[in-house]
């Protein structure tokens, strides 16, 4: 075989992205564009803040000498010390700059903490529905995968269940708030919960757990509601992160890890990290988006936007019959699908120009995802669409 068998079965097993794609080309070079509804991608369609283009003319107009260099590989500490004083707002903590290391965005953040923490056969507790890359990045790093489901109702986490996949190869959990793909935050309620439950099984164990926050759509939070700063809740806690949704630049590859400053052994786990981030081979994050990142902690793209997409969808379905959770953030919605085979359900959607990605692919058969960071006009166009889908499954 030309390649590690092991990649080749991940590949064959995520066929089904590809499959999609390619039905997508095909039904928009039949049909032409506008009448194809594809709601596959969390790929934002809209652009940065003004602001970004200020600083990036600025910079370009007056280029600092040595900016296209390496640099420390765990960023500019101009940058580190403005990302630790927006996380030292939100935490109620004093984070110093010393605690965050810039990344290649939030995957390249999460492969660095798994390559940091994990010994070969450990185990990482991922909360489903998942994002679809964490068991390979997991895999990346001799870890294994151990899925656990959140409620099937609301999306919130188990705590039984939770404490139940707990043993003595446990090293991390993942959670994800707001989710991909579900939308839902995590209430400070239940990050307290679990960082009682965490410090419970580490006494019980006698080992070190960590809570991997991983926080994208950190800044997509609906009606006035914020996600809470999980360093309050978890003293072994890493945020993982990213400038790819919050300002619109999943491309440039710009991100950042942060140990919580109260984390046992935080020296030596960001000694780690910085040598991972080099060993990788992503060396230190893009040097310009670090200079430009650096100026913008406190922006983001139109959340109102998003939200207002997530009304007209979810008032539209709803009033069709599909039943879902309202989310709170990001920009997907995660309906329950209605013919209990989802993948089925995506071909008969299909059908109707709808493109739609099963929920088997976050672990979560029985669901389907929407991406709704889409053009408004295309999500207007597709009512007519849903409405027929809807008609054909007699909702
Ligand atoms: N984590 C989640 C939950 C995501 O949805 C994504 C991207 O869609 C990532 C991580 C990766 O983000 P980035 O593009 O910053 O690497």
């Amino acid at each position: 075989m030309a390649i590690a068998s092991k990649v080749q079965t991940f590949i064959e097993g995520a066929s089904w992205i590809r499959r999609m794609f390619e039905e997508g080309e095909r039904l928009r070079a039949v049909h032409g564009a506008d009448k194809v509804y594809d709601f596959t991608l969390g790929n934002p369609n809209i652009e940065p803040p003004a602001r970004f283009d200020q600083e990036f003319r600025k910079l370009a107009e007056n280029p600092i000498p040595g900016m296209h260099r390496y640099m420390s590989n765990a960023g500019y500490e101009e940058t580190r010390a403005a990302v630790a004083g927006l996380l030292s707002e939100t935490a109620g903590i004093a984070v110093p700059s010393s605690c965050v290391v810039m990344t290649c965005g939030a995957s390249g953040a999460l492969n660095v903490v798994l390559k940091t923490i994990l010994n070969p056969g450990e185990e990482v507790i991922i909360l489903t529905p998942h994002f679809v890359e964490y068991k390979f990045y997991i895999d990346n790093h001799g870890g294994v995968p151990r899925e656990v489901w959140t409620d099937q109702e609301t999306f919130q986490l188990q705590f039984p269940a939770i404490e139940a996949a707990i043993n003595h190869k446990t090293r991390a959990i993942i959670i994800n708030t707001p989710n991909n793909p579900t939308g839902v935050i995590y209430p400070a309620e239940s990050l307290q919960k679990l960082g009682e439950l965490i410090s419970r099984k580490e006494r019980e164990l006698d080992r070190h757990i960590y809570v991997i926050s991983d926080e994208p759509y950190g800044r997509i939070a609906y009606e006035g509601k914020s996600v809470p700063n999980i360093f309050k809740y978890v003293d072994n806690s890493v945020i993982v992160t990213s400038h790819s949704k919050d300002l619109a630049l999943p491309g440039e590859r710009i991100g950042y890890l942060a140990a919580n400053p109260n984390m046992t052994h935080c020296e030596l786990f960001i000694e780690g990290a910085i040598f991972c981030n080099r060993t990788l081979g992503f060396v230190n994050a893009p040097a310009l988006l670090q200079r430009l990142v650096a100026k913008l902690q406190h922006e983001s793209v139109d959340i109102e936007d998003y939200q207002s997409k997530r009304d007209l969808l979810y008032t539209h379905l709803t009033s069709l019959g599909f039943k879902m959770v309202k989310p709170d953030g990001a920009f997907y919605l995660f309906p329950k699908s209605p013919l209990a085979d989802d993948v089925a359900f995506v071909k008969v959607a299909q059908k109707h120009h709808l493109l739609l990605v099963p929920g088997a692919g976050f672990g979560a058969p029985g669901y389907f995802r929407i991406a709704y960071c889409v053009d408004r006009a295309m999500i207007e166009r597709s009512f007519d669409a849903w409405k027929a889908l809807a008609v054909e499954l007699g909702l």
